[in-house]
């Protein structure tokens, strides 16, 4: 599948539509998840146009984890979490519904579950 420029990550990167933006840089940008599994539950994705984890360059790719790694403690001491989630889906059968890469930052919590 080709990269669809008009998904909706790509809208917020054009400023097309809100989000409710964590962080940015050059080459990232991290905002909450609209509908969160848990409080605090952030999206971090790379400013490049990539669908998945395969058509991502090694340099977008490590510049992208090495904001999730910054951000996750942070938002894991933010929200008084435990442990941290991290998640990521490579096309649809493998519950992936927005076509532009990007890494889950769940905090959970002890004896909390995610919400569906
Ligand atoms: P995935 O593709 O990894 O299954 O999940 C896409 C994620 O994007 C979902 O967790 C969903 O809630 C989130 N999402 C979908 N549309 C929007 C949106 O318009 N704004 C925000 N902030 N998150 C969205």
């Amino acid at each position: 599948m080709a990269y669809d420029p008009d998904n909706i990550f790509a809208k917020m990167l054009k400023g097309e539509i809100p989000c409710h933006k964590v962080y940015e840089d050059d080459d990232t940008l991290a905002f909450l998840d609209i509908m969160p599994r848990s409080e605090g539950h952030t999206l971090v994705i790379p400013k490049a146009q990539a669908e998945n984890l395969f058509d991502v360059s090694p340099e977008v790719l490590a510049k992208t984890m090495a904001v999730v790694q910054k951000l996750a403690p942070q938002i894991q001491n933010a929200v008084g979490a435990e442990g941290i989630l991290i998640q990521q889906f490579n096309g649809a059968a493998a519950g992936q519904t927005v076509f532009h890469l990007h890494f889950h930052i769940v905090p959970r919590k002890e004896g909390v579950d995610l919400k569906p």
